[in-house]
């Protein structure tokens, strides 16, 4: 908070004191109000690698919104960077990390932004928390509501998934199900800003425009993965929903710029499902923000990037067209295959969503896009663990007595099955062999 100069409507510019606790721009164009720093002043307290036990907030509070001790931390970043040999080597890379985001306290990317968003909630004195999602941001709300011992009202859905909304339910959220969604408005966005209003609710979704604190928290990935490199990357990858995260870790790297830490741009990627890409479509054309129309019909395995409307898309155009970065859209297989090969070959398993970026990065490979001796970050943003319905889908096993004479054949037609396992591109083929196939020893 020290050092939060004033916040400005990514919209319509209009100013507003630090002080005011405001949330939202008065003028109700869904601008998002961006934290501006003093930066003089920050470069006097701000440095890289600080102590490994500190939490989060105590690591990088010069450049955070609220006080730490307001903060409900509980383990969130501090997340490792892996470096990928096995899959480096597969794809012809000998620079290719995964900032592994799966390990979060909730199991995704979005504790960065609610331990900031909740702690921010507590100073401001509200006692209560509100979103419109059934999905990560929602349990990362419910699971810091609870530490922070305030109450949490999630509006999801009527088609949200019963597994979701069991682990909000025990978190302690209200659950409230909504009809679905009509002519592309969300109405669980629509019922969140009303009774926030009408409730002195603290709106805490994970989009820019109801809550300027979500951007701060994501920052953090990038003073990380600068920190863990030590420089800056060529280029990350980052699944794309409502284009918070990206809009975030762009921050991160701006920051690091105007305190001359960074020395290079890093190129930024958006990756979206081909069955939601309102970005990649607006960046493939050329449009503005303001044209972005909701998806018409959002369908994709990758159930974190479903987001119609994407909420913080002006800071992902941004990014992208400042650096000279990219957009791609990937197929829910694409998706899968790259689900597959991060759990096969590296040991981390991610739910789809979490592994698009993988997705897109093997994408943009494939066509040529970018070389292969460059440096290349991918953010991998959600556990498996999640999300196994996908997989739980492929699997078909039968069932043996230990001693069945059948089981030798069994475990040998293994050997031979995938030895002979169909595959499309050279990529899989060598993936195969290496990683998938154990069982040819
Ligand atoms: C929310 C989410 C994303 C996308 O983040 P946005 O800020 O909506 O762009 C990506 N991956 C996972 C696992 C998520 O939960
Ligand atoms: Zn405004």
């Amino acid at each position: 908070m020290a050092f939060v100069e004033r916040l400005v409507c990514s919209k319509c510019g209009r100013e507003y004191e630090a002080q005011s606790g405001i949330l939202m721009c008065e003028a109700k164009d869904y601008g998002r109000l961006d934290v501006v720093y003093d930066y003089e002043k920050v470069a006097d307290a701000f440095s890289l690698g600080e102590a490994a036990d500190k939490t989060l907030a105590e690591k990088y509070w010069p450049l955070l919104p609220v006080d730490t001790k307001y903060v409900p931390a509980m383990g969130e970043g501090g997340t490792p960077l892996l470096r990928a040999e096995r899959l480096g080597e597969i794809l012809g890379m000998k620079q290719l990390y995964f900032k592994d985001e799966t390990r979060n306290p909730t199991g995704s990317f979005k504790d960065r932004a609610m331990c900031i968003g909740v702690g921010k909630a507590l100073e401001l004195g509200y006692r209560v928390t509100v979103t419109a999602s059934s999905g990560n941001a929602a349990a990362s709300l419910a699971a810091y509501s609870a530490r922070a011992g305030l109450g949490c009202v999630a509006f999801v859905l009527e088609a949200a998934s019963m597994e979701k909304l069991a682990q909000l339910a025990a978190y302690g959220a209200e659950l409230v199900r909504l009809k679905g969604i009509e002519k592309g408005v969300d109405p669980t966005v629509r019922a969140m800003l009303r009774f926030a209003e009408v409730m002195r609710w603290y709106p805490c979704p994970s989009f820019g425009p109801f809550n300027p604190y979500q951007v701060e928290g994501l920052k953090t990935i990038y003073y990380e993965l600068f920190e863990q490199l030590g420089y800056d990357p060529d280029w990350v990858f980052v699944p794309t929903g409502s284009g918070c995260l990206l809009t975030g870790v762009f921050k991160g790297f701006r920051d690091l710029e105007v305190l001359g830490k960074s020395t290079s741009v890093p190129k930024f990627a958006c990756v979206q499902p081909e069955g939601n890409g309102p970005l990649v479509e607006a960046f493939k054309s050329g449009v503005a923000f303001d044209e972005v129309r909701p998806w018409p019909n959002p369908k994709s395995v990758a159930s974190g990037l479903l987001d119609p409307y994407p909420w913080d898309g002006d800071g992902v155009l941004e990014a992208l067209r400042r650096t000279g970065g990219t957009a791609i859209a990937v197929s829910d297989d694409e998706i899968m295959r790259a689900v597959r090969l991060l759990a096969s070959c590296e040991g981390i398993f991610a739910e789809p969503s979490g592994a698009a970026g993988l997705a897109g990065l093997i994408k943009v490979l494939e066509l040529g896009l970018i070389e292969r001796d460059v440096t290349v970050v991918v953010l991998v943003t959600g556990s498996g663990l999640k999300d196994v319905s996908p997989l739980v889908k492929g699997l078909s096993l039968p069932v043996f007595e230990p001693d069945d004479p059948a089981l030798v054949t069994y475990l040998q037609s293994l050997r031979a099955a995938s030895a002979s396992r169909k595959v499309s591109t050279e990529l899989q083929r060598t993936a195969s062999s290496r990683c998938v196939n154990f069982a040819q020893g």
